[in-house]
């Protein structure tokens, strides 16, 4: 029997990246997955390779800015399943600037998505979790929320996202939900490739240069992080709440 039968993983983001690699992860230890993202058809590619992997996986279009169709998404997994196990909010974009240059629709995007979209999907998901004295939420945070030139609103958000970490932690462990984040480097997605395009600088070129300058020498891959999430949402950490552990190839990247 594989460590998480049985359970049911709602995630966001899921279509690509770090997400797309935790629901393959979650999948592969045997939870059934809810796919989710901005557009249906990277989740539903997610989806495709969960299935072609012999597991279990459902898909939905969800943006995690808009509350109702959070709480609508969360009811309709919870009716279809059951119950709601496990949730990552891994949905995320940037926009980055210099402050002079930062458009309030840069602050309000990046800090709606992440924060406001990480809270609406925790509140919703523990009104299943608190009910059922069982939960397991991990928030993605970022080494930019400890200051990053160029994304105020980005290191802005994924620190909000690590105090989110500790009060959720305080408020739901008397309920059995345990509430952690990870906080990944530069990991090998399409947001940092993007990274590299915006700023006209080659992406192999940018790679080998945060290789050199990270303790481990190279950057992350989805893997990396996927794994440290599967940790924090199996048995084996259910005394681990209101962490925040940093996937970086180092203490901070
Ligand atoms: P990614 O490959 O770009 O995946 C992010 C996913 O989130 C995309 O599928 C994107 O959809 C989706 N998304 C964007 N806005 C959304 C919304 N409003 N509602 C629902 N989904 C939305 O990025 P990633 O690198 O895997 O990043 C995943 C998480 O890790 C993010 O929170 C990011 O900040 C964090 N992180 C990444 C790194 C890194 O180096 N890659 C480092 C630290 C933290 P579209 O593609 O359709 O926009």
């Amino acid at each position: 029997m594989a460590e998480l039968d049985g359970r049911v993983a709602f995630l966001t983001g899921a279509g690509r990246g770090i997400g797309a690699a935790t629901a393959q992860t979650l999948a592969a230890r045997g939870a059934t997955v809810v796919a989710t993202d901005l557009e249906q058809e990277p989740a539903a590619e997610t989806a495709a390779r969960i299935g072609a992997a012999g597991g279990s996986a459902r898909v939905m279009a969800l943006d995690v800015t808009d509350v109702r169709a959070v709480d609508d998404a969360v009811a309709r997994t919870v009716a279809e399943f059951g119950r709601l196990d496990i949730l990552v909010a891994c949905a995320g974009i940037l926009r980055d600037n210099l402050l002079f240059k930062m458009t309030d629709d840069d602050w309000d995007t990046v800090i709606d998505t992440h924060l406001k979209g990480s809270f609406l999907v925790a509140r919703a998901a523990q009104r299943h979790m608190v009910a059922r004295r069982y939960g397991k939420i991990v928030f993605v945070s970022s080494t930019s929320a400890l200051g990053n030139r160029g994304q105020a609103n980005y290191s802005a958000a994924k620190a909000g996202l690590q105090g989110l970490t500790r009060t959720l932690a305080i408020e739901l462990g008397p309920f059995n939900v345990n509430v952690n984040a990870v906080a990944p480097g530069f990991i090998e997605t399409r947001m940092t490739r993007a990274v590299a395009e915006r700023t006209g600088v080659d992406y192999e070129q940018l790679k080998a240069e945060v290789a050199a300058t990270t303790p481990l020498r190279r950057v992350g891959r989805p893997e990396d992080v996927a794994n440290v999430i599967a940790f924090l949402v199996g048995d084996e950490s259910s005394f681990v709440s209101g962490q925040v552990i940093y996937v970086a190839g180092g203490p901070r990247g």
